[in-house]
């Protein structure tokens, strides 16, 4: 028996979130009595595999084969179930990403397996198996128990610090008999954005809305995230005018994120932008208007104008990184 979990890669490095979750896995393995069996597939090499029983996988089982370096949702459901099958597994564990949302639901129906989707919390086994979760788009909490034998979860990325220990896990080539149908959509070319940092796996994040008042305003957030090293968000009216592309729009309607540190300037704070913010640990915001709505759900506030607060923030971000080198 043995708790799975799926890891994602990049070009063959295992992604921060992937690491996540596979000590999410370990520790709810713990729990059970059992240990964490760790489900790669495509491109990646032998240390990069082993390297995971840093955070608490004792094994891996690998899945040596080239077209699963695109996570092709049918193929990595057989995979997964065939894992799930040979482990004997009680708890399959995924992502609550772009990936694990194609590929949990499937598993959960072949397995006829609970499943728990945007978990933020390791289960309560004290009273059945009891996950918090998040519920309405990030709005409220809800704590639901999976009564089923085998259980699903997807696993909200940066809900847990990572602590990385020492340990090797072993590797195991794995073989799956995949269907022509499995490869069904093919990825023809992949744009990728260069020289940024990921808005999905940032820890921190700038943000601005309409307050920016244009585009050609955006160097003053532009600065300041290059200064923290930062992806930068932005609201909806903002990508919806073409301020800023789709992919930086953050919402109900637009991506959620959990950011170590989230500062937004100029944006109201209206709850369909907070839907996909507010689980992040630290909110700063940044509103000439001292009744903006966002000051309720911040941390800190600077109620002054975003023209005058950004560039001395950069400013004061250098100097400390200059002092602190
Ligand atoms: C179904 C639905 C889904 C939606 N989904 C989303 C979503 O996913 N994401 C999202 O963001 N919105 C979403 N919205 C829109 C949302 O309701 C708000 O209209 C939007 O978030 C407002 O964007 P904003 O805060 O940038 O602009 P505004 O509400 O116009 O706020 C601008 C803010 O900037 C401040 N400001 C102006 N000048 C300055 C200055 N010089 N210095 C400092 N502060 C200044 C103002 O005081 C104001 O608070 C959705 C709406 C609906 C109906």
């Amino acid at each position: 028996m043995s708790v799975i979990v799926l890891v994602e890669h990049t070009e063959g490095t295992i992604k921060k979130k992937s690491l996540e979750a596979v000590q999410y896995a370990a520790e709810i393995a713990k729990k059970l009595g059992t240990t964490a069996t760790a489900v790669a597939t495509g491109k990646i090499a032998d240390t990069e595999l082993q390297g995971l029983g840093a955070y608490g996988a004792q094994k891996v089982l690998y899945v040596a084969d080239d077209r699963l370096n695109d996570l092709h949702a049918r193929a990595i459901t057989r995979v997964l179930v065939a894992a799930a099958k040979q482990e004997n597994s009680p708890v399959i564990v995924t992502l609550h990403d772009v990936n694990g949302r194609a590929i949990a639901p499937r598993v959960a129906i072949q397995l006829k397996a609970g499943l728990i989707s945007g978990a933020l919390s390791y289960p309560d086994t004290v009273k059945g198996f009891v996950v918090k979760k998040s519920a309405f788009s990030g709005k409220a909490f809800a704590y639901v128990n999976a009564t089923s034998e085998v259980k699903v979860i997807m696993l909200a990325p940066n809900s847990f610090q990572l602590n990385k220990t020492e340990g090797a896990a072993t590797v195991e080539n794995f073989s799956v008999n995949f269907e022509d149908k499995d490869f069904g959509v093919k990825v023809k070319s992949v744009d990728k954005i260069t020289g940024e940092v990921p808005l999905s796996d940032a820890e921190l994040v700038v943000s601005g809305g309409r307050g920016l008042k244009g585009p050609e305003n955006w160097g003053i957030i532009e600065d300041l995230a290059h200064a923290l090293g930062a992806a930068t968000a932005c609201s909806r009216p903002v990508a919806d005018a073409g301020w800023r592309p789709h992919h930086e729009h953050v919402g109900q309607t637009g991506g959620t994120i959990r950011p170590n540190l989230y500062i937004a300037a100029g944006i109201s704070g209206a709850i369909q932008h907070l839907a996909g913010v507010s689980g992040s640990k630290t909110i700063v915001v940044i509103n000439k208007d001292p009744e903006a709505p966002f000051f309720k759900a911040a941390n800190y506030g600077v109620v002054g104008d975003l023209n005058e607060v950004l560039p001395r923030l950069t400013e004061a971000v250098k100097k400390f990184k200059a002092e602190h080198h």
